[in-house]
């Protein structure tokens, strides 16, 4: 898609019936999704299994001046002992999917991490003899100070745990290597492309504003992982650190992108993930793009 000048695709890892709705938004009882199982079926919400589809996804974004790569999906041989279809997986074809929009690895500019779940840095790195080092050699991979201090923090704790070891796998690495550009929210890419503070998934959570010949969008990471969110902004997510400040940032966002030219940009939201909110009833709908 185009937005003024900027050119955006999406690059998708999966997407697939994967989680138990409750278990992602515990909200998302039976008894709560009935009223919206009628919009969220089939693609949001799979009629057979009751699990929420969620698309795992890097956006490309070739401003005039840069080639930006907004989050890095599971990557391959990676540890994710919580959800095993994603535990080193293997002979995936992003690199493939990549080069066939035109950017080799070593044109990447830019690598935006909005956060450091597991799901989000896995093409940070890749295993080269026995190593994972940074799979963008000449790209910078910002990242917000506050995040890699709280999960390197949370890391030197006790028990790793899964999303402890993407911080070994995924982001050390590129830290060692160099080509880490930490952040304190207030970074622009260039005229096109700034990022953008929303705490509350995690601690130095952050999404991309995009500006191009009067047209405007915004990447939203993790702020929602489902539209069912929309119509139900106070349902925060299990993985969410603080559901209280989450919540604040997602009935902001919706009630400043309410029935305006905005598009939005999402992580989660199944394919095409991009829309416009709209205002419905007490709450909010997304209006995709077709
Ligand atoms: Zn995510």
């Amino acid at each position: 898609m185009k937005l003024g000048a900027i050119d955006i695709a999406r690059i998708v890892e999966r997407e697939e019936p994967a989680f138990v709705a409750s278990r992602l938004l515990p909200d998302a009882t039976p008894e709560g999704l009935a009223p919206h199982r009628h919009w969220l079926e089939p693609n949001a919400l799979d009629p057979a299994t009751g699990l929420f589809i969620l698309p795992i996804q890097t956006y490309l974004v070739r401003t005039r001046r840069h080639v930006i790569l907004v989050d890095a999906c599971l990557g391959e041989g990676k540890s994710c002992r919580w959800h095993l279809p994603w535990h080193k997986m293997a002979g995936l074809p992003y690199l493939d999917n990549l080069a066939r929009l035109g950017v080799a690895p070593s044109n990447v500019d830019f690598v935006l991490c909005t956060h450091l779940h597991g799901d989000h840095v896995g093409w940070n790195t890749r295993l080269v003899d026995g190593r994972f080092v940074p799979t963008f050699p000449n790209a910078r991979y910002v990242i917000a100070r506050r995040e890699l201090d709280h999960w390197t923090a949370t890391n030197r704790g006790a028990t790793p745990e899964d999303y402890e070891e993407c911080i070994d796998e995924s982001v050390l690495p590129v830290v060692e290597a160099g080509q880490a550009l930490l952040v304190d929210g207030d970074f622009a890419f260039d005229d096109e492309a700034w990022i953008e503070p929303l705490p509350g998934h995690t601690p130095g959570h952050m999404g991309l504003r995009l500006r191009s010949g009067g047209a405007e969008g915004v990447m939203i990471g993790d702020l929602m992982h489902s539209p069912v969110q929309c119509a139900e902004p106070d349902w925060h997510a299990s993985s969410d650190f603080d559901p209280a400040q989450a919540r604040v940032a997602r009935r902001r966002f919706l009630e400043a992108h309410a029935d305006t030219r905005t598009q939005v940009l999402t992580a989660h939201f199944p394919s095409p993930s991009v829309g416009f909110i709209r205002r419905a009833g007490r709450a909010f709908r997304c209006e995709y793009l077709t």
